[in-house]
Formats: C-alpha cells, structure tokens, sequence
C-alpha cells in the first residue's frame, strides 16, 4: 500500500490528468471528484492503478452495502458463470429466477407480513420509478403525483419530474410535468404542522391540485443531502395517503438492502408502501439488477405492457438471492449496522461540539450519515482533503452542502475509525 499524496489538480479542474476527457463524454461526475483511475478493490478498499488504497465511505452511491467482490457472492458468481447458466433472458423463466424469487419471498417479504408481488421493470433504479409512477397512473386512471423537496428519483422523464434537483431538472429539454412537489419533513424547521398545506389542498377544490394518483417519498434523502424522515412524519403520511385513496410509493432505491438497519427503510415507522422500489444493493454485488414491488391487487398490468431486454440478468438474480441467504436469514447485519450508525453519528456530534459556531449539523439514519457544512464549498474542499488521505466519500445536499458518509455495512469497526479520522483531519485543515 502506497500513501495517496494531495492531488495536484483542482478536483474540478478542466484539465484531467487521467486522460479520458478525449475519449468519454463530460458528462462524467464522479471522476472530476477523484481523478485517478481505479483498478482493484475488496471489502471497504478500492484501489487505484497505481496501488494507492482508499477506503471507500462512497460503495457505489450505495450499490455496495455488502463491499466489493465480497468472497461469498464472487464464489457463486464464477460458479454460475462456469456452468454455461443462462446469462440473458428477457423474462424468460430460469432457474436463477426462480430461485430469487423464492428467496425473497421467504427470507425478506413474508417474514415481514409483505405480499408484494415482484416485478422487474430493467437494469437500473430509474427503470423501477418509472414503472411505480405508471402502474399508480394506470391503477388510479389520475396523472398527478406528489414529491418532496430536495428529492431524487432518477434522471429518466418520468424520474426526473419528481426529482428535486433545478440542475438535474434542466437536463430534460421538455417541460417535467404531471408532479407537484410539497414539503419534507422539517422542510420549516419544525415551525409548522406536518401536512396541513397538502391536506388543505387536497380537500379545497379550489386548491388547483388536481387529486394524485400517489406520492413518492424517499425516507431518508441520499442526494438530497441525507435528510432523514422522522417515523412519525411518515406514518402520518401513509395514514393521509390512506384516507385521500392516494398509493404510497417508497423510493428504497439507495436506503433499502439493510443501509438504514432493517432491510427495507421503512419498516421502521411500520408503514406498508402500496409499491416499493428497489435497485442499487439488491444484486449484493454491484450488478444492474432493479425491482418494483406491488401489491397484488395493484398487478393489473397486460403481459409486456412494461417491458425491457434487461429484465432478466441472470447473474444478478444468483448473487441476490445468495446475499439475502448470507445476510437476512437472521438479524446479525442489522444489528451491526444500527452499532455502526451509532458509533459515527457520535463521531459526528463530537465534531458538531468541537466546531460549535461552524453551524456543523450532524444528519442520518442507520449508516446512511451526512455532516451539513455552512456551504458546499467547504463540504467539497472536506471532500477533496479526505480524498487527498485516502478516503472517498461524496457530497450531496442541493448546494453540496453535505459531507456523505455511506460506507459499506460490512466494514469493519477498525476501518471505520480510520476513515472517521481521516474525515477529522480534512475538516481540520479546512475549518480555522
Ligand atoms: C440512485 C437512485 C435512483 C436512480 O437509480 P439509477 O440506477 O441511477 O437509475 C432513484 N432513486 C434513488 C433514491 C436513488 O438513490
């Protein structure tokens, strides 16, 4: 292991010292963040070509809660793969298939009173959204959906008009409609009562609120800075939802597949979403895999009235199934993540104490954890010290105002204290 050295390009810089600007389009992200190019990694750890370690507090937005090529899903990939399995195949039945299914099914909804049937709309998060927000639109015959504020949900038409973010937004080119966005929780500091402005529409007929077919929500927001949702913010919004014949769509894209504890992130506040959707982390490994989970009264779809030629990448179907088996047959990663959640959040409250007059704010839930900085320049500056220490983490927030802390569930205690104190010298370089 090489010690990293401070980068000498700005990390936004135009110039890449990577060299891929000539090849690949500037649309890239992530890679303006941490201009080096990675070649291995393992657990917690990615490694760049040139051997540099990092300790990853990233994991794929949140793809990654079991870490990298963890052994025991790797195993049953090669495996699959050596024994010529069937690799693609549409929604053709195969056995991969049938054994996620009733993985699933057995380990992850009945256990928890869940009777959702499965659909699988395509390879990415954005895929599942979109077939929420059509199958609620079909169910419901209405066109209007609520978001939240500061929300994400994909860069799809149909994501993208219940997203939050303005430069995201404007990406589309076409007018984003049929959504209307209200109010997260503590969108005003506390100062006014959940609900009453969307409750007060709802009812008014001369609100100019045209009656939803559903409201999406995310219980924590992962890009929109790490706001967390209190459980009985959104138990009073599955309870609205209810009472106005609304469906409750759960967005548990980054949050679920155990990031806030409990594998599904609303479970809890002991909600039960009418769909769900989930992607990210279902494959255990890092490969497209994405669901949209409904209640069975709401599977009123024709056959291929939502379809896609990824909808059955067998590989992902093996490595999902084998991590549930290794990680949901009993409540040993839950337990571990909510101590590990605990640990950083007191980490984050010591900085909070140490820099009062900072207006530092600790966030989180589970090991989804945020440090709010006064401003996106100085999270991003923290964000690039860290970087220049070995250790990746992003930030979010709609100005980037938020340190995000989204390390793999599987870390160890020690490699977590190591990236807490890497986090604690960057902000001690940047904050006088
Ligand atoms: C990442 C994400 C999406 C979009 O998933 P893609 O695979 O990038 O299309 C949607 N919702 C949430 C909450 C996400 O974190």
């Amino acid at each position: 292991m090489t010690t990293p050295t401070v980068p000498t390009t700005d990390a936004y810089a135009a110039d890449d010292p990577t060299g891929f600007t000539s090849l690949e389009s500037g649309v890239r992200s992530y890679s303006r963040a941490w201009p080096v190019v990675f070649d291995r990694a393992r657990g917690a750890s990615v490694f760049a070509e040139d051997g540099t370690e990092y300790l990853d507090f990233f994991a794929g937005a949140g793809s990654l809660n079991y870490g990298h090529n963890e052994p025991r899903l790797k195993k049953v990939l090669l495996d699959y793969l050596a024994d010529d399995r069937m690799v693609h195949s549409l929604d053709m039945l195969t056995t991969a298939r049938r054994d996620f299914l009733e993985t699933f099914e057995s380990t992850i909804l009945r256990p928890r009173g869940l009777d959702h049937k499965v659909a699988f709309p395509g390879p990415g998060g954005a895929n599942a959204v979109e077939a929420a927000l059509k199958l609620a639109r079909k169910v419901t015959g209405r066109e209007s959906v609520i978001n939240f504020t500061n929300a994400f949900h994909g860069m799809t038409l149909g994501a993208l008009s219940v997203t939050g973010s303005s430069m995201k937004r404007g990406g589309a080119g076409v007018p984003l409609v049929h959504a209307t966005p209200m109010p997260y929780d503590d969108y005003f500091d506390g100062d006014i009562p959940d609900f009453v402005y969307l409750e007060r529409l709802l009812q008014d007929g001369g609100s100019g609120l045209n009656e939803p077919a559903a409201v999406i929500v995310e219980t924590v927001q992962g890009e929109g800075g790490i706001n967390a949702a209190r459980a009985e913010w959104l138990r009073g919004l599955a309870d609205l939802c209810r009472r106005h014949e609304i469906l409750l769509i759960v967005d548990d894209i980054q949050m679920g597949c155990g990031r806030t504890g409990g594998f599904f992130s609303f479970e809890e506040a002991g909600i039960v979403p009418d769909i769900v959707c989930l992607s990210k982390s279902i494959s255990g490994y890092g490969l497209p895999m994405a669901l949209t989970l409904v209640r069975p009264e709401l599977d009123i779809w024709e056959p291929g009235e939502h379809n896609g030629t990824f909808r059955g990448f067998a590989p992902a179907f093996a490595t999902a199934a084998e991590a549930i088996r290794t990680y949901w047959s009993d409540d040993a990663l839950e337990r571990a993540t909510l101590a590990k959640g605990a640990l950083v959040e007191s980490h984050l409250n010591t900085i909070v104490a140490r820099y009062a007059g900072h207006g530092l704010v600790s966030k989180g839930r589970g090991l989804a954890r945020g440090l709010q900085l006064a401003d996106g320049d100085l999270a991003g500056r923290v964000a690039e010290q860290a970087f220049a220490r070995g250790l990746l983490v992003e930030t979010s927030g709609p100005s980037g105002e938020v340190v995000k802390l989204l390390p793999p569930l599987t870390i160890t205690e020690d490699e977590l204290r190591r990236g807490l104190a890497i986090l604690d010298e960057a902000i001690a370089v940047v904050l006088p």
